[in-house]
């Protein structure tokens, strides 16, 4: 009975399907029907004809709706398996072979889609990830400057011996919190597309000279020898002035933080038509496995060390992203214990 009604409604569906193409078997039948009234003479002989071309009609648009339901059922099916996640690959998508090119087109919008989600996931994995490193990272400053200002409101606060050595260390750490805010904001605006790049031709020896004067303190204070000699002082290099300088001032703050002895050298190669700059130390090193990793985000070789020298972590990633705003690449050599080379090309 069941098998009865489904073979009754295919047939209905079927047929229903196949008046898609009525209006070409009407005029079809007109162009046959109207010659073969001139061409048959004899009326019942007429009738006869009409009735078998009636009958062909119906039992042909039958089998074309028959075909084009398979083939629209088929479509359905891979698109409610695409919308389900049911697919790992493109090559499980199989249509008919007459629908070869629709078949390509649906796997071409498979694989596009698919790489569009799997983008959008490792978006959102690094971003839960940047902000639960964010959170990390303004804890333990917070957490030190509540302590101890707790502990000097407990009587500390009286006790000569230890109340200025509390106030630096609350010092010290309110200093990271705003390094590590300056940071982040740079970061946020460079990734939002908010980070406006100026430029223009700047002289790159008078801005290094002055770059050296202002860290020369901060060399002194570690009895290090910080030397910048420059070869041609009117060469000009293309860029934004601003930005470089701030990509210099990480990199020689680096490498004041992470050298014990020693110095730290700039120097500027010029080329045909771009320069190259160098910041060269002569400090702890970084070990081979960890040289592609200090770019990315909060990344530190040894995090005690970054964070007792005030490192965030971010100012590589920084740095490159600047570096690679101006169409250029940020290139380090390093050995432990022997010191690390850090240099990026300017165009002339
Ligand atoms: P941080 O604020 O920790 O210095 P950076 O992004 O500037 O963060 O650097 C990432 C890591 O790369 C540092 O934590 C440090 O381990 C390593 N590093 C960077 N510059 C140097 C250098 N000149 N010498 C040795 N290690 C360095």
């Amino acid at each position: 009975m069941d098998t009865d009604l489904k073979i009754q409604s295919d047939f209905k569906k079927n047929f229903i399907s196949s008046l898609i193409f009525l209006r070409e078997q009407v005029v079809l039948n007109t162009l046959l029907i109207i010659p073969a009234i001139f061409l048959i003479e004899s009326f019942e002989k007429l009738i006869i004809f009409i009735l078998i071309l009636l009958a062909s009609n119906i039992f042909s648009m039958y089998l074309l709706g028959r075909k084009r339901n398979r083939e629209l059922d088929e479509i359905r099916a891979i698109i409610n398996n695409i919308r389900k996640n049911k697919y790992q690959t493109e090559e499980e998508i199989i249509l008919d072979q007459n629908l070869s090119a629709l078949q390509k087109a649906i796997k071409k919008m498979f694989i596009k889609t698919k790489n569009d989600i799997d983008y959008l996931q490792r978006l959102q994995k690094m971003r839960s990830q940047f902000l639960a490193n964010v959170s990390h990272e303004l804890r333990t400053p917070i957490f030190a400057i509540q302590g101890f200002i707790e502990t000097l409101m407990n009587g500390a606060i009286n006790d000569k011996k230890v109340n200025l050595h509390f106030l630096k260390k609350a010092n010290h750490h309110t200093i990271n919190l705003s390094n590590l805010l300056n940071d982040l904001i740079d970061i946020s605006m460079i990734e939002s597309g908010e980070m406006r790049m100026n430029y223009g031709y700047f002289n790159i020896n008078e801005l290094l000279n002055n770059i050296t004067s202002e860290q020369k303190n901060l060399a002194d204070e570690k009895h290090i020898d910080l030397v910048f000699r420059p070869e041609d002082n009117q060469l000009q290099l293309f860029g934004d002035k601003d930005k470089i300088k701030q990509v210099m001032v990480n990199l020689l703050q680096n490498a004041i933080k992470y050298t014990e002895k020693g110095s730290v050298e700039i120097s500027v190669e010029e080329k045909d038509r771009s320069a190259t700059i160098i910041v060269k130390d002569t400090g702890i090193g970084i070990p081979e496995k960890y040289l592609d990793r200090i770019f990315e985000r909060f990344y530190r070789v040894d995090k005690a060390r970054s964070k007792s020298v005030g490192g965030t972590g971010l100012g590589l990633a920084i740095v490159k992203h600047i570096v690679e705003a101006h169409g250029s690449k940020v290139f380090v050599k390093s050995a432990v214990n022997v010191g690390s080379e850090f240099s990026f090309q300017l165009k002339k």
